[in-house]
């Protein structure tokens, strides 16, 4: 046990990092070019494996906001895309080194460019403030009777791919979605309506995009299923506007 603790006390000082933004320390068990390694490897995968949508409309609107999110991200080392695939998920996710994926079943519940701003900005937020890294670090913690390091050492093992793809919550076909905590949520909405203030885009769609997900009966959604809608939430975003 005492040596578990000096174990768990040895991550902690050797692995902490800080949130660009928020300057919030945060576990952190992998580097920002593993991570952008296995956003890349990820992107790859999906687009071997999805169809992307023929909708040219909903595609130019991706990339013009996705492109204007991504101008004010402050990233010049990631490689942007913005991709929209086909298919019924409402979901949409950003893989670390800036591969942006949303699906035209998110698009149809999108009434226009700032809602859509709300979304690319959110998840662009997620990326870069590196929740998916804090989440698998804290997964292999949790782990720690297990393969501690294992899983970075073999990044290209299946549970660790598996692990990555919860983590970040990329679509279908992986099983379980992770929710975001609230706290990962609530500083993905302040630094998202940074960005999307950065950009120019109307800010108060912050509110009625959320409002309209909290009243959506459709909750099996993968978008909900991370991203829960709640008048906390909403509230939350209220005062973050204030
Ligand atoms: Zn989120």
């Amino acid at each position: 046990m005492r040596y578990l603790l000096l174990i768990i006390t040895a991550i902690f000082f050797y692995a902490c990092a800080s949130t660009d933004y928020t300057n919030r320390s945060q576990l952190m068990l992998l580097s920002d070019k593993e991570e952008m390694a296995l956003g890349e490897q990820s992107a790859k995968e999906i687009l071997q494996n999805a169809k992307i949508s023929r909708n040219a409309i909903q595609t130019k609107m991706v990339e013009r906001v996705g492109v204007r999110i991504a101008n004010v991200a402050n990233r010049p080392d990631f490689k942007w895309e913005f991709h929209l695939l086909q298919g019924e998920q409402i979901n949409a996710f950003c893989l670390p080194g800036g591969k942006v994926f949303v699906y035209t079943g998110l698009m149809d519940l999108v009434a226009n460019d700032d809602e859509l701003a709300v979304v690319l900005s959110h998840e662009i937020a997620h990326t870069i403030l590196r929740h998916g890294a804090e989440r698998m670090s804290m997964q292999n913690i949790r782990q720690i009777g297990g393969s501690l390091l294992g899983l970075i050492v073999q990044s290209q093992a299946p549970e660790y791919t598996s692990l990555f793809n919860q983590a970040y919550s990329v679509g279908s076909n992986v099983g379980v979605m992770l929710p975001f905590s609230r706290s990962h949520e609530l500083e993905a909405d302040k630094v998202g309506i940074a960005l999307m203030q950065k950009a120019g885009y109307n800010t108060q769609a912050a509110i009625t995009f959320w409002q309209k997900m909290a009243t959506d009966e459709k909750d099996s959604s993968d978008f909900l299923s991370t991203h829960p809608s709640d008048t906390k939430r909403i509230q939350a975003i209220q005062e973050i506007l204030k």
